[in-house]
């Protein structure tokens, strides 16, 4: 320690009051947990249990080669691959580092202070953090109990909507027919279509993309392409407001060695498709299982489900299944609630062990 830095630290202003006020008052998304120990049994960020495709590994080493320069600033081979993948013209795709960023420059491009954004809740909590960011209002719909698309989303004015879909935490889908009829609702509002999750569900709204002028269709490389540690995704619009959109990103937002590994991911659609079944049979192994526990599940067309207990607090099953090496995700604001991501068979069997003889022993 050293005393002459500990007084001028007295001396100083509190940091919250160097910031916006804004910024002071928020609480900061809480991303949910990365331990540092392998053997923790992950099923709580809704990754990948299965590794990339091996070409993506050999297209990083080759990248390396030239990491001494800067990335194409608008990745253009990644957008030509996923322009043709999507039907999209690649001017109206914008590469960000993970969906996240695509969300944030979406925010940043469309919404200025006290703006509403407006979607249906409960749904992915980084919306609600990000709009506050821009000082906008988050206008929250409920999902009602089928969770189809509240009724009220098509009455709302809004500067812009989000529909998660598949929706987090929920893994329920909504008709893209419907959808656009969202988009077509609301003529001068962007409607963004988060799919993260969509290459495990069984319908794409990507059709959607360049199509409707103001349809943003968010993809990631996060999950179905087992890249969560890479950070691309994917915004398909039309070009004119892929353009806008590109005012407000970083030059250089997507490294070269990022580029390079989603381009051969893209490349190795038979890599992905495999790893995405075997989630999906899993998927629906784990829901029968977690139903015969007791829980009521809903059908999940994503890579988690979303099991409850209605009225019964699940924070100490969490909390004990951590103890026991298995992270699932309990949220606050859902108590009764786990979504537990699809990890591998192996991963599965353990979890529902451990449920099990939770279980058992709280009937006891
Ligand atoms: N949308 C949803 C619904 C998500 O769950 C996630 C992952 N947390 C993302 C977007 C962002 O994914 P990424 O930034 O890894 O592309």
């Amino acid at each position: 320690m050293n005393p002459r830095t500990d007084a001028r630290r007295d001396r100083a202003v509190p940091a919250r009051s160097l910031v916006r006020p804004d910024v002071a008052a928020l609480a900061g998304y809480v991303p949910g947990e990365q331990p540092s120990d392998p053997a923790v049994i992950k099923l709580n960020t809704n990754e990948n249990p299965y590794p990339p495709s091996p070409r993506v590994r050999a297209a990083i080493a080759d990248a390396c080669e030239r990491l001494h320069l800067y990335p194409d600033p608008t990745a253009r081979a990644l957008r030509e691959r996923a322009g043709g993948l999507y039907g999209v013209d690649p001017d109206g795709i914008v590469v960000g580092n993970g969906s996240d960023e695509l969300l944030t420059l979406l925010m940043r491009a469309a919404v200025a202070p006290g703006d509403a954004v407006a979607f249906p809740v409960p749904t992915y909590s980084l919306y609600e953090t990000l709009v506050a960011l821009q000082g906008g209002a988050s206008v929250t719909i409920p999902f009602p109990a089928s969770w189809s698309l509240p009724e009220e989303l098509f009455r709302v004015k809004a500067r812009m909507l989000l529909v998660c879909n598949p929706n987090a935490p929920s893994g329920t889908t909504v008709a893209t027919a419907r959808l656009a009829e969202l988009a077509q609702a609301h003529p001068s509002a962007i409607v963004v279509l988060d799919e993260a999750y969509v290459d495990f569900a069984d319908e794409s709204a990507i059709g959607l993309a360049g199509r409707l002028p103001n349809v943003v269709v968010l993809r990631t490389l996060s999950k179905s392409y087992s890249l969560a540690g890479l950070r691309v995704g994917l915004a398909a619009t039309t070009p004119e407001l892929a353009a806008e959109l590109v005012k407000v990103k970083d030059s250089y937002n997507v490294g070269r060695l990022a580029q390079a590994g989603a381009l051969a991911a893209l490349e190795d659609q038979d890599a992905m498709r495999e790893h995405v079944a075997r989630v999906r049979a899993t998927r629906d192994r784990l829901t029968r299982e977690l139903v015969a526990l007791g829980f009521a599940v809903v059908p999940s067309q994503a890579n988690y489900v979303y099991a409850r207990r209605p009225g019964e607090p699940l924070g100490p099953v969490a909390a004990t299944l951590k103890e026991r090496g298995v992270l699932v995700r309990h949220f606050v604001a859902l108590p009764d609630a786990l979504r537990i991501s699809v990890g591998t068979d192996a991963e599965i069997d353990r979890l529902l062990a451990e449920l099990r003889d939770l279980t058992s022993t709280s009937h006891r």
